[in-house]
């Protein structure tokens, strides 16, 4: 079927039998709990792994603690070199890779192919910070001596993934790690664990190749259970934590209780003002991609929709036409732009928002559906919804990862649109449509949007790598991949170093005897 069985042999995981992964070898464990997992968009078994047991999660850390001894003394461009090889090997896979990761996540092939494709640039882009690791040399106030910073490696990284970018939220985190000189432990989600098996299997050549110890890339299969181990580790300095709110809050206290650092990328609750100014034809390609694209599971999808009175009505009936003519379906078959939910789960999540934003006063303008009849057995696919609503509804405050998009009207100038927009406890992803220059400048100010993505006729999802990704607020403060996002993977050393033959004090002190 969709030559799935072709594609687990190819990606070496056709038989999985043991719960975890050092560098090179799978580990057995004792534990017969197993996880079973089968595709959201046919139901169909596509493979069991066992979970692994506190005794297993023991093995691989005192085997990434071991490696990391070995990988940070081989110098930062050799690693880069590494993770060169990494992305090369990542190119040979990226057909049988995005398959999976489209049928076991969802997600259309496109965007399973979009995903493996970034997983190749972020290593272009650690292949180059490799040799740009750097520090400030600052000006002493005393003379003869010389101050500047360095950058070292942390240790082990502990990198819990969610399910809906199964394979690219580990490579921002473990290609940035490795080059740092940092060793990684990746616990995907229990949701997507094939994909971590697989990818595993495809970049645990690269280590053989180049005779590099087991345990500088590591994965383990659990659920919170085994999530919580790491948050709670003090041999894991740096806890990078991609899901829920939810979770975010549960990580954040545990590494924060023994002052580790996390590293937390959480939910969004991201809209697009549309102001009278805007080109509504681009506007509306970019609302319909952000809001129904990975049937709306993306952290950056948009979900609330704040569109000036003047062009209100427009929109919405630009909308309505275009919403029921969707293509939804197998994710793996040409022509479908919108998939299955991961769950049955997140379907009941779906119509109980619905249900709640509709007892709060809203109205469902069209969608909402779960479907049903052939190719639609599961019970995972459903109609994207449009609702119009007000900013303020519980329901609306919420992140439902789901396709649901709410209607939201404003009157008079931008900045009532902007407080809209900041109205929520989330701070990620945020757009606004216009060409007005004084509009699109209000919305980037200090006083404008609050979250961590901001642009200007461009939607909410689909960030690129080059830029430091993440959130304010409940969003977690985060921030992954590209800019200076590294340094959060290193520790900061601050070096003065007296060349006098004087031992003059800070500040000018007297401290003789
Ligand atoms: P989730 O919170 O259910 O799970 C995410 C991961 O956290 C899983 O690996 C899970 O096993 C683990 N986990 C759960 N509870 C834990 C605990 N107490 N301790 C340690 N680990 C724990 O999220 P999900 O359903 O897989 O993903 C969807 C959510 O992720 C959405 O809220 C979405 O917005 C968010 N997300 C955010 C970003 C971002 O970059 N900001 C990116 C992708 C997804």
């Amino acid at each position: 079927h969709h030559g799935i069985g072709q594609v687990l042999q190819e990606l070496g995981v056709d038989a999985i039998n043991a719960a975890y992964s050092t560098g090179l070898q799978w580990g057995g464990t004792s534990n017969e709990r197993i996880l079973s997992i089968s595709s959201p968009t046919d139901g169909k078994l596509i493979g069991k792994v066992r979970v692994a047991t506190a005794a297993d999660y023991e093995q691989v850390v005192t085997t990434a603690q071991e490696a990391f001894k070995t990988w940070r003394l081989v110098p930062a461009p050799k690693r880069g070199e590494i993770v060169r090889q990494i992305g090369n090997k990542l190119r040979e896979y990226k057909e049988p890779l995005g398959k999976l990761v489209s049928y076991e996540m969802g997600k259309i092939l496109q965007e399973g192919l979009g995903e493996v494709q970034e997983m190749i640039d972020i290593c272009d882009f650690a292949v180059g910070l490799s040799r740009q690791l750097h520090g400030y040399t600052m000006h002493s106030e005393r003379p003869a001596h010389r101050m500047y910073e360095q950058y070292h490696p942390l240790g082990v990284v502990g990198i819990i993934s969610a399910f809906n970018f199964p394979v690219a939220v580990w490579s921002w985190n473990a290609m940035l790690a490795a080059v740092c000189g940092d060793v990684s432990i990746w616990k995907p989600s229990e949701k997507t664990p094939l994909v971590a098996v697989a990818v595993q299997h495809i970049i645990k050549d690269v280590l053989r190749e180049n005779e590099l110890p087991e345990g500088i890339f590591s994965v383990i299969v659990g659920d919170a259970e085994i999530g919580s181990l790491l948050s709670a580790d003090e041999r894991v300095p740096l806890v990078s934590a991609t899901g829920s709110t939810r979770m975010g809050k549960k990580v954040g206290a545990v590494v924060g209780a023994r002052l580790g650092k996390a590293l937390l990328e959480l939910g969004g609750n991201n809209a697009i003002i549309i102001t009278p100014h805007a080109d509504l034809d681009m506007a509306i390609r970019a609302v319909l991609f952000g809001a129904v694209g990975t049937a709306g599971q993306r952290c950056t999808t948009t979900r609330r929709l704040i569109v000036h009175a003047d062009v209100y009505d427009d929109v919405k009936q630009r909308l309505l036409s275009a919403y029921p003519k969707l293509p939804i379906g197998h994710p793996l078959q040409e022509g479908n732009l919108v998939g299955p939910l991961i769950d049955t789960d997140a379907v009941q999540s779906f119509t109980k928002a619905l249900a709640a934003v509709q007892a709060e006063g809203g109205t469902l303008l069209t969608g909402g559906e779960v479907l049903s009849g052939p190719g639609y057995e599961t019970g995972t696919y459903v109609q994207p919804a449009l609702v119009e609503a007000k900013n303020e509804y519980h329901t609306v405050q919420e992140e439902t990862f789901a396709p649901i998009l709410y209607l939201i009207k404003y009157e008079g100038t931008v900045e009532n649109a902007i407080e809209l927009q900041n109205g929520v406890r989330q701070g990620l992803s945020s757009s606004i449509f216009s060409l007005n220059m004084r509009e699109t400048e209000a919305f980037l100010a200090h006083t404008g949007s609050d979250c961590g993505i901001a642009n200007v006729n461009i939607g909410t999802s689909g960030a690129e790598i080059g830029g430091a990704f993440g959130g304010e607020k409940e969003t977690g403060g985060g921030r992954e991949s590209g800019s200076d996002a590294w340094r959060v993977y290193m520790r900061r050393q601050t070096n003065t170093i007296n060349y006098s033959t004087q031992l003059p004090l800070a500040q000018g002190i007297k401290f003789d005897i």
